[in-house]
């Protein structure tokens, strides 16, 4: 593994735009579990079948059961090494930008700046009937809103809903403006997270703990831990 993460270290020393992209797997370090782990609270229960619009709608119990659970696991959660060294790498201006799947906000809590939150942030909420911004307690509460008395419901991008235009947009731009697009611990199977790295002319490096069966060919792929390798090119990046 040491002489593919070499090749990392020295991809990000000669890019001068680097973006990372961040799923799942950059927070399991953390005690969050993916969505295909085998342990974890959601073992029993697909979260593609709660994680929609028509549960919210249809089922908003099951919803906000759901919910519930996963914010009291979110709360007993920390970003580990790994998300600080990609904020120490944005300030000392290694990397540029980052988008992210994850709704766990670990980014900006470690200090990341340049952030677009792709599927939103379970840190926020609001009024799925008119939008309002509402609190964590009155969702927790299982309130109704005070404006129009619609359901509350996490600021998160739940399937079948359009991803947040201005971090899509954002997204996009880095992207292609990017000599380098390093790709963390995302199966790349939700759409259309899925499409950005083909979208740019730069290098693409997944460093992702299993081997996917991605149609994107890759410039790297180094198999492991996020926080392992991200600790491992920081070593290596000091020394140069
Ligand atoms: P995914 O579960 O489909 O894929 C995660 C990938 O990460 C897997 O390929 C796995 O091999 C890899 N992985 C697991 N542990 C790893 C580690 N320690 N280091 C590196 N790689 C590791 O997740 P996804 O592609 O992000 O898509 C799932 C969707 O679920 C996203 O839309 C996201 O919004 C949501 N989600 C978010 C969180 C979170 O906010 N922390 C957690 C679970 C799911």
């Amino acid at each position: 593994m040491d002489n593919l993460i070499n090749k990392l270290a020295l991809y990000l020393s000669s890019s001068s735009v680097t973006t990372v992209l961040t799923g799942a797997g950059m927070s399991v370090e953390s005690g969050i579990p993916d969505f295909r782990s085998k342990s974890g609270w959601w073992r029993k229960i697909d979260p593609r079948t709660v994680a929609t619009i028509e549960a919210l709608e249809t089922n908003y119990d099951l919803f906000h059961e759901f919910y519930c659970a996963r914010i009291r696991g979110f709360q007993e959660c920390y970003p580990h090494k790994g998300h600080h060294l990609l904020a120490e790498w944005e300030q000392t201006g290694l990397i540029q930008a980052i988008a992210t799947q994850n709704v766990d906000g670990f980014h900006l809590v470690a200090g990341s700046k340049n952030v677009s939150e792709l599927h939103g942030s379970i840190r926020n909420f609001r009024c799925n009937g008119c939008g309002s911004p509402a609190n964590k307690a009155d969702f927790l509460s299982k309130h109704t809103c005070v404006n129009c008395g619609g359901k509350l419901r996490p600021n998160i991008v739940l399937f079948g809903e359009m991803l947040p235009e201005q971090a899509w947009d954002t997204t996009l731009r880095n992207i292609q403006m990017s000599d380098l697009v390093i790709i963390i611990g995302t199966s790349l199977e939700v759409y259309p997270v899925n499409e950005l790295p083909s979208m740019t002319n730069g290098k693409t490096v997944l460093i992702n703990k299993d081997l996917l069966d991605s149609y994107h060919q890759f410039d790297l792929i180094i198999q492991g831990n996020a926080k392992e390798v991200l600790e491992k090119t920081d070593e290596i990046m000091r020394a140069k």
